[in-house]
């Protein structure tokens, strides 16, 4: 049974299925409107569409502060062998299992926690429609975001927190993030 406490969370990220997973220092995150602005060419149809994406989930001084509330939080990864640079299947199946991976492992830390903010992948889809931009969004604590939408450059938030961001020539890895405010 995976306690997630801030001592057992790697290794309960492990249990579960990520390849690797390091603690994170939330000083250390610094958001950055560059990285918004590659967001905003909209390259994955997300742009402006969701409550999860940017500008939806807030300006980058707002996801600095909301990020900053939180106490402590987690790096998971999921990192996959390509046969080959244009092995674009590898590549959905890496990016499908982080994100269904991190649900499961948002609900279990929200069971624990109460308030996480999950940045385990963009474009929210838990509705069929999303009230994007007429109504508030309907499940607020149970959307995912992703790292880039909150203005971070994911390479960075590894280094910064001592967890490797590449693993070397023929392979994939797709970073999330969970931050965790203590009860
Ligand atoms: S939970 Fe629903 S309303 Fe909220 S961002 Fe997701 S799709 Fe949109």
């Amino acid at each position: 049974m995976a306690e997630l406490t801030r001592e057992t969370i790697v290794q309960d990220a492990l249990d579960m299925g990520f390849a690797h997973a390091g603690l994170v220092d939330v000083k250390t995150l610094k958001p950055r409107e560059e990285v918004r602005d590659m967001c905003a060419v909209d390259k994955c149809h997300a742009y402006n569409k969701n409550w999860s994406c940017p500008p939806g989930c807030g300006t980058i001084p707002e996801c600095d502060a909301e990020m900053q509330s939180y106490d402590w939080g987690v790096l998971v990864q999921v990192t996959m062998d390509l046969e080959d640079d244009m092995d674009f299947e590898t590549w959905g199946e890496a990016a499908k299992s982080l994100r269904d991976l991190s649900v499961r492992f948002h609900e279990m830390l929200v069971d624990k926690y109460g308030d996480v903010l999950a940045l385990g992948g963009a474009g929210c889809d838990i509705c069929k429609e999303c009230t994007y931009p007429d109504a508030p969004c309907r499940f607020p604590k149970k959307r995912m975001s992703g790292m880039e939408g909150y203005g971070l450059v994911v390479s960075d938030v590894c280094r910064d927190n001592d967890l490797q961001y590449y693993y070397g020539p023929g392979t994939i890895t797709y970073t999330g993030m969970f931050l965790i405010k203590d009860k």
